[in-house]
């Protein structure tokens, strides 16, 4: 039967390929794969029953997937080519193109490395390899993969009735379940493109393997098409606007991972640091200021020590008996306020936060510019609430976190719900009830502020359910921007309490909440999303002015400045002997707000011309018009 219900009969054995060329040669020669009965097959798998049959061509969503998972299959054998020792995650298909996962023991593939593997990979392309799948037993499969303990796990996972599907390009073996297209000679063309790190399974408790990608398509243009549109996105990547704009840098000899923030970018980063300040104060949080070094104990009892040491620095031994540990998180301090004094159930809840700069030791490979460092401060904050507080305290947080949102003119964000999976409750902090009831507390909370969401089983932190802001980055990755955690357990571990209004102890719970994110991930994900352009109130430098002559207009343009100045405006005036053109042209690349040319007419009725950043007119405006707009443009963080 075919999608439009019409029925046809053929021989039994009959291929999806013999189906497709019974109607006609041309769509034979488009069709890439089948489905029967919805399930994807190989264009060449023979139909033994009566099954719904589709048949898939070149151009679909559908097609793509199967060229991509065709290719990678061809990635993983051409790196076991090239490589000795060299391990795989998962391998497949994403959004736009194909990866594979690689854990090369001695020093990790880079990407000088990606022309070699890509070049064998077109050599297998022209060798026309046949791509079958056969199904060998588990214990053949392990014995193939040869010790490599991800490949075990995938072979363990994914075997049914003691087989496991494999592909055979040369002498590799690669175990893979999906479709692909029947010879490696469909892979018209591709192109390898960068390297990055990724957690085995995406967990950040996991080791984190090497992830190759590449993209490939059935035409040339397609994929000319491919990396116009990623190219589109590396200008707005934001190591590279960073450098441009001198905002930031990262020298691995003098510390990878530790980023430098420059006059620009501190000038940024300190704006962001005021706004969350100034919003988190006014919403009934009191910020403190905790040690970055504490005594390593505090992390046994917290269960960092034992579960998070892989991403921690290693403590420091003082000589004298003491251990002292770079903090990974801030959760610990903040406790040791709260436990300070012995708090009432009248000042519930509590809300402690902090600009709380922490260390976290990540892999060399996965550091990205401001992304991923190893020395970050978090807009942190901890907020302790008496069980029944929850729903409240949360949904006072997420439109906090709204706000925030509006003002800096994100709109391109999605929320998940976390829960416990419960079908493994034994994996999770030990309460049922809690759980239940907290999980149905948050949903209550989404609903009520009428938040379209996702919910994810088996997603929750062992400590609590959470839910997430997820965000996309310019290269389409998915990054999760703020985040509302609830903690049953670090109150326990730490014998937190207040006093009821029965006079009798009790335990508060636990929020942590991240609105913002570090300032270093949030500076690099607001560069993308204004590629450079940052609104005035954020701008590092607001205002430049240009003397036509500056002999002659210089001074005029200086009383400006002061008079911007004494409204916090970061004004400055162009003095160089440059011509004026290339003055306007150097402001604009550095995308600075506005440019004001200054010249006779200006300074005989003490006005500016204003030319706004992206536009190509300038328009006249007295002097005390263009302050005042200004002024109360940064006050209102307006786009405009
Ligand atoms: P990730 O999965 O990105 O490693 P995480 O789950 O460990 O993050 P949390 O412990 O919740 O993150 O940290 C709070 C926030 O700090 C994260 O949401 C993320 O935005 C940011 N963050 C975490 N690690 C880094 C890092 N290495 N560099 C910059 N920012 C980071
Ligand atoms: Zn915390």
């Amino acid at each position: 039967m075919f999608p439009d219900d019409s029925v046809k009969e053929f021989d039994n054995g009959s291929s999806v390929f013999d189906v497709a060329k019974s109607i006609s040669t041309s769509l034979a020669k488009k069709a890439v794969v089948g489905k029967l009965d919805g399930k994807m097959v190989a264009i060449n798998t023979p139909i033994e029953k009566d099954a719904k049959i589709e048949i898939i061509t070149q151009g679909s969503d559908d097609a793509n997937i199967v060229m991509w998972n065709s290719a990678a299959v061809l990635l993983t054998a051409a790196i076991e080519d090239i490589y000795q020792n060299v391990e795989f995650g998962e391998i497949g298909n994403i959004e736009h193109g194909f990866y594979a996962d690689t854990d090369k023991k001695d020093q990790q593939i880079s990407v000088d490395e990606l022309p070699a593997i890509q070049d064998r990979m077109k050599e297998m392309v022209s060798e026309k390899i046949e791509l079958k799948p056969s199904k060998i037993a588990v214990d053949e499969a392990l014995k193939q993969v040869d010790g490599d303990p991800y490949q075990a796990q995938i072979i363990k996972r994914n075997a049914v009735d003691g087989q496991i599907q494999i592909y055979k390009v040369k002498d590799h073996v690669i175990v893979s379940d999906a479709v692909v297209l029947p010879n490696s000679g469909d892979v018209k063309a591709l192109k390898l493109l960068s390297v990055a790190g990724a957690y085995w399974e995406g967990k950040s408790s996991n080791p984190m393997l090497q992830r190759i990608y590449g993209t490939a398509f059935f035409k040339q243009k397609d994929l000319e098409v491919e990396i116009e549109r990623q190219k589109e996105a590396r200008e707005r990547d934001h190591r590279v606007i960073g450098n441009n704009l001198d905002l930031f840098f990262v020298d691995p000899k003098v510390g990878a991972g530790l980023p430098y923030w420059m006059p620009n970018g501190a000038t940024i980063r300190r704006t962001i640091e005021r706004y969350i300040i100034d919003k988190e104060v006014n919403n009934g949080y009191q910020h403190v200021y905790t040690p970055i070094l504490m005594n390593l104990d505090a992390y046994k009892t917290s269960g960092h020590w034992q579960h998070y040491r892989e991403d921690m620095f290693p403590p420091m031994d003082m000589g004298d008996g003491e251990m002292l540990e770079l903090r990974p998180m801030n959760c610990p301090s903040h406790i040791q306020v709260y436990k300070h004094h012995i708090r009432s159930y009248r000042e519930l809840p509590i809300r402690i936060a902090e600009l709380g700069m922490m260390h976290r030791y990540e892999k060399s490979g996965a550091l990205s510019g401001l992304q991923r460092v190893r020395e970050m401060t978090l807009n942190d904050g901890h907020t302790f609430v008496a069980p029944e507080q929850i729903q409240d305290e949360f949904k006072q947080i997420l439109q906090l976190m709204v706000e925030v949102y509006k003002d800096f003119d994100i709109t391109d964000y999605s929320f998940r719900l976390s829960y416990r999976d419960p079908k493994n409750t034994e994996k999770y902090f030990d309460d049922d009830e809690m759980w239940n009831h907290s999980q149905s507390m948050l949903k209550g909370a989404m609903d009520d502020l009428g938040l379209d969401y996702v919910e994810a089983e088996g997603e929750a932190a062992f400590y609590g359910p959470k839910l997430d802001v997820q965000t996309k980055t310019a290269l389409g990755n998915e990054e999760t921007l703020s985040t509302i955690q609830l903690d049953f357990m670090l109150p326990k571990q730490f014998d937190l309490h207040y006093v009821g209004a029965d006079g009798e102890e009790h335990r508060p719970v636990m929020i942590h909440r991240g609105l913002v994110s570090t300032m270093e991930r949030f500076t690099a994900y607001l560069t993308e999303i204004y590629k450079g352009a940052f609104p005035t109130w954020l701008a590092p430098k607001q205002v430049t002015i240009i003397p036509v002559k500056d002999d002659v207009h210089g001074e005029y343009a200086d009383q400006l400045k002061a008079k911007m100045v004494k409204e916090n405006i970061r004004a400055e005036v162009d003095h160089r002997n440059e011509k004026m053109g290339y003055k306007i042209r150097e402001a604009q690349t550095q995308k600075i707000p506005y440019i004001l040319v200054v010249g006779d007419s200006e300074v005989a009725d003490d006005s500016v011309s204003v030319r706004k950043y992206g536009q190509d007119d300038s328009k006249n405006e007295s002097s005390d018009v263009f302050v005042n707009n200004l002024v109360d443009e940064i006050a209102n963080y307006s786009r405009e």
